[in-house]
């Protein structure tokens, strides 16, 4: 059973080395009397999150540190080889939290999710139909309340979760600017305006200023910013929210390598401006699930949606493939393919 192994803690940024790839052996069996299933991992998903598990976590009551000398855990699509639990059976698909390995035994199979719809990519459960999928649709459909005509600015816009939110605020009306950090080319700006649909997008790595970049686009402030990523970009933002103005807080990746915390000088504008600013963990609207399939199957079956997909091969790749996430090398959502069906 091949494994993707943590080998310590880790601090700052995170680096191939801090992973290895080894193989040990697995009975290819659940054991009798037991609940478990036994998966074939298929597709693996190269989430932020799993840094700030690679780390010392302190307070948190969201997530666990993973253990070093053990595998790492994520969300995956696998396949059940061999069922204990009345719910599951051989041959079922489903997407959950799974081993990084070729094969998982897993203990308790009741979080996982069935897959029905099967007439789509597979490698979609880890992304626009999987949790970055959810976390989109919470994050602008619940936690803002976004209507036509709303100027709606996405930082890391061209990830798995920020290429969705484009999509779903243009569905709305909206008008649409996305951030992204192509190094030495426009590749991802011109993916955010020619494939996903947006209305104008910029390179923040390019930008002297972000404060004048965002002024640029916004004219006339800002009326929902969904926060992937915080630091600069966040401050530079609270000078362009427009009064009453929505933030919602996804994620921060650029404070996931500090080792002190970031500070901001510009949160007075929180106040004089009346913004909203809050923030959500996905696993808390999963039960929004067979709403959320409801609504977007036929936007895929319609072609309403575009997904962007970066795709590695073989479970040799998947430290590079999430490493890769902290400088942007991904274009769309990091998948891992760790074997086939
Ligand atoms: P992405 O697919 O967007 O990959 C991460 C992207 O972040 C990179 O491609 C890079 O894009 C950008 N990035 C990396 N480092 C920095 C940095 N220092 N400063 C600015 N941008 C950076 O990831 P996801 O779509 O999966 O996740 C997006 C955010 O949503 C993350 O913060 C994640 O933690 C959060 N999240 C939160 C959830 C919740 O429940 N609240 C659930 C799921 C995700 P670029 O080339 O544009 O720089």
């Amino acid at each position: 059973n091949k494994q993707v192994i943590l080998k310590d803690y880790v601090s700052g940024n995170p680096k191939e080395s801090d992973m290895y790839v080894t193989t040990s052996s697995i009975k290819l069996k659940v054991p009798q009397g037991s609940k478990a299933v036994l998966l074939k991992n298929l597709y693996l998903s190269c989430d932020p999150y799993l840094r700030i598990r690679m780390g010392r976590i302190q307070g948190s009551n969201v997530f666990t540190s993973f253990t070093p000398g053990s595998p790492l855990s994520g969300f995956g699509v696998a396949k059940v080889l061999d069922s204990g639990h009345p719910e599951f059976k051989e041959g079922d698909l489903i997407w959950g939290t799974t081993g990084w390995e070729e094969y998982s035994l897993i203990t308790e199979p009741e979080q996982f999710f069935k897959i029905h719809h099967t007439n789509v990519p597979l490698s979609y459960y880890t992304g626009l139909l999987g949790m970055p999928g959810m976390t989109a649709f919470a994050g602008f459909h619940e936690v803002c309340s976004p209507k036509k005509g709303d100027r709606v600015f996405i930082s890391a816009a061209a990830g798995a979760v920020g290429q969705l939110v484009g999509q779903f605020a243009k569905l709305m009306g909206c008008y649409v600017v996305g951030s992204v950090g192509s190094v030495g080319s426009k590749e991802k700006v011109d993916l955010l305006k020619n494939k996903l649909g947006f209305d104008e997008a910029f390179n923040y790595k390019e930008e002297q200023d972000l404060d004048a970049a965002l002024k640029r686009h916004f004219p006339e402030g800002i009326d929902i910013y969904f926060e992937n990523v915080g630091g600069k970009m966040l401050d530079a933002v609270l000078l362009n929210m427009r009064p009453h103005g929505q933030i919602s807080v996804c994620g921060l990746i650029s404070h996931y390598n500090l080792n002190q915390p970031q500070g901001f000088s510009n949160l007075l504008s929180l106040i004089y401006n009346r913004i909203r600013m809050e923030g959500f963990v996905v696993f808390d609207y999963f039960h929004l699930y067979p709403n959320f399939l409801d609504m977007v199957i036929p936007y895929i079956r319609e072609g309403k949606r575009v997904y962007l997909e970066d795709i590695t091969q073989g479970l040799e790749s998947a430290p590079a493939a999430l490493v890769g996430l902290f400088s942007g090398r991904n274009v769309g959502k990091q998948v891992v393919l760790a074997s086939h069906e």
